[in-house]
This record gives structure tokens, C-alpha cells and sequence, in this order.
């Protein structure tokens, strides 16, 4: 039997180019779920692929990022297709000594959360996480990345509090799923893997960053992240 690998990515933008190169078909939305998380299923170098969205806010118009959709996206996922691997690929902030913009980055370290702080006993070390990941050099043979402290929370900006965090904890890459899809897999005993390209460094005023490079980076980083995956799914024995 071929292996199962389960995408979860939480924006539209960031999935389009991914699923146009791989050539995926939209699969109906299943009725028993109460919100609709975007499929794309194929066949890529000999393993079957589904990437789940976050899905759009009826309210709001916008993708659903961060970590309640992405976990349900995921959980969702994981009860329909089976899957042996999950992927959670999308985009990141970074420190500009870290990575440039469109760099991937990675994890060989658990994924932790950066903005859950809970200071009771043993509710801390719950509220921050450690969920792990199964990273395999392998995957990542003659690509590019770094491999790093993966750091989540629900929100874009970055407050004194939260930046202490994530420099306490060695954060690399800043973003708003990982830590939940980890969870997930983790919870039904699933390998995960993060893949991140980054759109934006955290230590620059974001209001300095005018919306034509926001969006310039974006599918920059969008492309790369699927030049990346085409990469790693092929490696993927
Ligand atoms: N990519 C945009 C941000 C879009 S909104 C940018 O360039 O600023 C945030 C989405 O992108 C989330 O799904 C999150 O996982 C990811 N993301 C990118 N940069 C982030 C940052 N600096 N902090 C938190 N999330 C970030």
C-alpha cells in the first residue's frame, strides 16, 4: 500500500501554487462536518497526497488562520483519510539574523506555543507544549533549509511578553498553526513534520512593510514552499 501524507496548510494563497503543480483535484465537502475544510487529493511520486485547508470565514470573508481550525482541519483529516504522515506546510516570520525572506525552515525539535502562559504547577508546561516532530534528513537531502525551534501563537504581532518567550525558547520560525496540527498528530500517534517558508522578518516594523511587499512575499514564499514540498515528497521513502 502506498503512503498516506496528509498537508495541512491554513491560507488559500499559500496552497494554490502546491496544488496546481501537483495537479490535485477538489473533493466534494463532506456533509457531516459542520465547516467546510477545503480537499485536494492525487498522486505525486508514488504516495497519495490530501492537502486540507483552514477554510474561509463565513463571517469574514478570510482564510481561518491559527490554531482552532487548523486542529479541527486536522483532526477532521485524520479521521476520513488515515493518514502515516503529516505535514503542516506554510509561511513564517523570522528573526533577520536567522533566515531571508522565502528561506525554509524546519524542525528536528518539538513544537512549543509562544503566547500560552499558565504559571501553576504543571499547568505551564501543558499550556506551552512540546509536541514533537520527525524530522529525517533524508527528506530534506540536497534542499536548502534550517532546521529549528518552531514557535506558534494566535496572533501576528509580537509583544514584549511574547518575544521573551520565544527567545527563551530558541524560536526560529513564528506562525500560527503548527503547534495545534502537532498536537493532533501527536494525540492519534501520527508522525509530523513542519515545513516553513518565511514571509516576514519579526525584528523590522511590520508597519514599515507596505501591502505590495506583503503580497510580494507572500507568493514568493508560497512558491518556494512548493518547490520545497515537491522536493520532500519525492525524497519520502
Ligand atoms: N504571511 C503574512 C501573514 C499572514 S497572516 C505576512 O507576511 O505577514 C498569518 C499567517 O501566516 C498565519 O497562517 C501564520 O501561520 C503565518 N505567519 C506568517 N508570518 C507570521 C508572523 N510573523 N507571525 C505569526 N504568523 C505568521
Amino acid at each position: 500500500m502506498s503512503k498516506r501524507i496528509l498537508i495541512i496548510m491554513a491560507m488559500a494563497a499559500e496552497a494554490r501554487p502546491i496544488i496546481d503543480q501537483l495537479g490535485l483535484h477538489e473533493l466534494p465537502a463532506n456533509p457531516q462536518l459542520q465547516s467546510h475544510f477545503p480537499r485536494f487529493q492525487g498522486e505525486f511520486a508514488g504516495k497519495e497526497i490530501v492537502i486540507s485547508l483552514n477554510g474561509k470565514s463565513t463571517e469574514y470573508g478570510v482564510d481561518r488562520i491559527g490554531t482552532e481550525f487548523a486542529a479541527l482541519s486536522t483532526q477532521s483529516a485524520i479521521v476520513e483519510f488515515a493518514p502515516d504522515l503529516i505535514i503542516n506546510a506554510g509561511t513564517c516570520g523570522a528573526f533577520s539574523a536567522d533566515a531571508d525572506i522565502a528561506d525554509i525552515i524546519t524542525s528536528d525539535q518539538p513544537v512549543v506555543y509562544h503566547d500560552h502562559r499558565v504559571p501553576l504547577k504543571g499547568f505551564d508546561r501543558f499550556a506551552m507544549g512540546a509536541y514533537p516532530t520527525a524530522y529525517c534528513p533524508e527528506y530534506f537531502q540536497g534542499i536548502e533549509h534550517k532546521p529549528g525551534v518552531i514557535t506558534t501563537g494566535n496572533s501576528l504581532d509580537m509583544p514584549d511578553i511574547d518575544r521573551q518567550w520565544i527567545m527563551q525558547n530558541q524560536g526560529m520560525a513564528k506562525e500560527m498553526e503548527c503547534a495545534a496540527v502537532a498536537a493532533t498528530a501527536h494525540l492519534y500517534g501520527i508522525d509530523f513534520l513542519p515545513i516553513k517558508s518565511v514571509t516576514d522578518h519579526i525584528d523590522i516594523d511590520i508597519e514599515l512593510d507596505n501591502v505590495e511587499q506583503f503580497l510580494n512575499n507572500l507568493s514568493k514564499a508560497s512558491q518556494k514552499l512548493s518547490e520545497t514540498l515537491i522536493r520532500v515528497l519525492t525524497n519520502i521513502k
